[in-house]
């Protein structure tokens, strides 16, 4: 299957909201990142005519860049309830204070929204308080983002040891998403509803200051190296910026994308692919079992292979590839986790394959 991997990130924070750098700044560490494309999601602010291919002169790289936003209801305390709304091509920020009426909006004018950082832990001192989802009642949202890096961030930084050897270490830091949250993922997909998962660095590059110490532990150009969202596309990404916009929200809708902490190992080539009788799917795909359908999961690099069906590991091996046949129906998804920094993580997790009668 001919498929194009395409990088980006998909929560970010500039200047217009709670962020340190400006749109073209945020777009000039993206593009030396090494990322296609960016989705900026200020916390409910809307800013026009930024949208666009961006530049960077210092790398010779382009990235494209699209506004989204982050919104939350800014009445209720604590703020809970983040929506990522992307693809949309105005300020959606009136309808928030109903989460459901949110994401009915955002769909009405074609947008996508993915619940942001939905499961926390506390942090340090002001990171102690968290921003979870609470309004599980809410249906179709397009998706969650499974990991996002800055929670990540917070959690393992959790005290004042930790929070000094990750300013120094950064690459020790970041392990998978929480346990609890791809739990969450799975309880949602055994529901029966298609759940798109993506990754977010949730990049503000705040300095972090400990009595003496200033730092900027987690700057956009580093975090941009991070934990990603791989969009597979069947051509490469165009240089139109309307046809770009609509290749990246058929393959976002459709789930043809995983996740990846891509300090670990570029990912680029991954795939995931099942097979009955004549039909064959990618990631995200509904697959009708004629008989048994093959299921193949193909990586770039060696790692410990997880395939999982509803939640529960049904195979594994530490390779390149994992190839299994299944004669049951369910919702089949693959982790790949590799040694780096001197622990075995997360790094990368598909979309699910949903395999039906
Ligand atoms: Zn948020
Ligand atoms: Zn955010």
């Amino acid at each position: 299957m001919q498929v194009f991997d395409v990088v980006g990130n998909m929560h970010l924070h500039t200047t217009a909201s709670d962020g340190v750098g400006t749109h073209d700044e945020v777009a000039a560490a993206a593009a030396r990142a090494g990322l296609d494309f960016i989705i900026y999601t200020d916390h409910n602010t809307w800013v026009d005519g930024v949208s666009g291919w961006y530049r960077d002169e210092e790398s010779g790289r382009s990235v494209l860049r699209l506004m989204g936003q982050e919104i939350n209801d800014q009445n209720r305390e604590p703020e809970c309830n983040h929506l990522l709304c992307h693809f949309i091509s105005g300020d959606l920020n009136g309808a928030a204070a109903n989460p459901q009426k949110l994401i009915d909006a955002v769909a009405g004018r074609g947008g996508l929204t993915f619940l942001a950082h939905p499961i926390e832990r506390p942090g340090f001192g002001a990171a102690e308080q968290t921003y979870p989802w609470v309004n599980w009642e809410v249906t179709d949202f397009t998706g969650i983002e499974l990991w996002n890096a800055m929670s990540d961030v917070k959690w393992r930084l959790r005290s004042v040891p930790r929070g000094l050897l990750g300013a120094y270490l950064p690459n020790w830091v970041l392990y998978q998403p929480f346990p609890e949250m791809l739990a969450k993922w799975d309880e949602l997909l055994a529901a029966g509803q298609k759940v798109v998962a993506i990754g977010g660095s949730d990049a503000h590059a705040w300095p972090i200051t400990w009595k003496i110490f200033t730092h900027v532990i987690y700057p956009y150009e580093y975090l941009f190296k991070a934990v990603n969202t791989h969009v597979l596309l069947p051509e490469p990404l165009s240089q139109n910026v309307a046809e770009a916009q609509q290749q990246l929200y058929r393959a976002l809708k459709l789930g043809h994308c995983y996740v990846s902490n891509d300090l670990v190992a570029a990912p680029n080539g991954l795939l995931f692919t099942g097979r009955s009788g004549q039909q064959t799917a990618l990631m995200g795909d509904s697959l009708r079992l004629e008989g048994k359908a093959a299921l193949r999961v193909a990586s770039p690099l060696r790692g410990k292979i997880k395939l999982l069906r509803n939640g529960e590991v049904i195979a594994s091996a530490t390779g390149a590839s994992l190839e299994v046949e299944v004669a049951q129906p369910g919702v089949y998804r693959a982790e790949i986790y590799r040694w780096f920094w001197g622990a075995t993580r997360g790094w990368v997790y598909t979309n699910p394959i949903y395999v039906e009668h």
